[in-house]
C-alpha cells in the first residue's frame, strides 16, 4: 500500500503488524458486521531524501483484505510522523 500525500510519500512495513485488539462491529470496509481488527504497523515515509520510520494504526478488515483508517487515526499517524521528521530535521 502506498499512500500519497502532498510531497510525502509513505510505505506500510506490514512485517512488524501488532494486533491492539479485535472487535465485533460494522465494518466501514464491506459494511458488514464482523470482528474488525485494529492493528499497529511500522510505516516508513520518504520526504526530500529523507527517510523514517514510525508506528502507525489502521482497521484490518478480513473479509476485503483491505486497511483503513478513520480520522482520528489518520491525524494521529500523520502526527507521529511529524514527530519522527522532526526528530531528525529540527524545525526552528
Ligand atoms: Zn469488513
Amino acid at each position: 500500500m502506498i499512500l500519497q500525500s502532498t510531497n510525502i510519500v509513505s510505505e506500510v512495513l506490514f512485517m512488524g503488524m501488532t494486533v491492539l485488539k479485535s472487535e465485533k462491529t460494522i465494518c466501514i470496509c464491506c459494511m458488514e458486521e464482523h470482528e474488525v481488527k485494529t492493528v499497529q504497523v511500522n510505516e516508513r515515509a520518504t520526504s526530500k531524501g529523507s527517510t523514517v520510520d514510525y508506528s502507525a494504526t489502521y482497521f484490518y478488515c478480513e473479509q476485503a483484505d483491505e486497511y483503513y483508517m478513520n480520522e482520528d487515526q489518520m491525524r494521529e499517524n500523520y502526527n507521529n510522523m511529524k514527530v519522527s521528521y522532526a526528530r531528525i530535521a529540527p524545525t526552528p
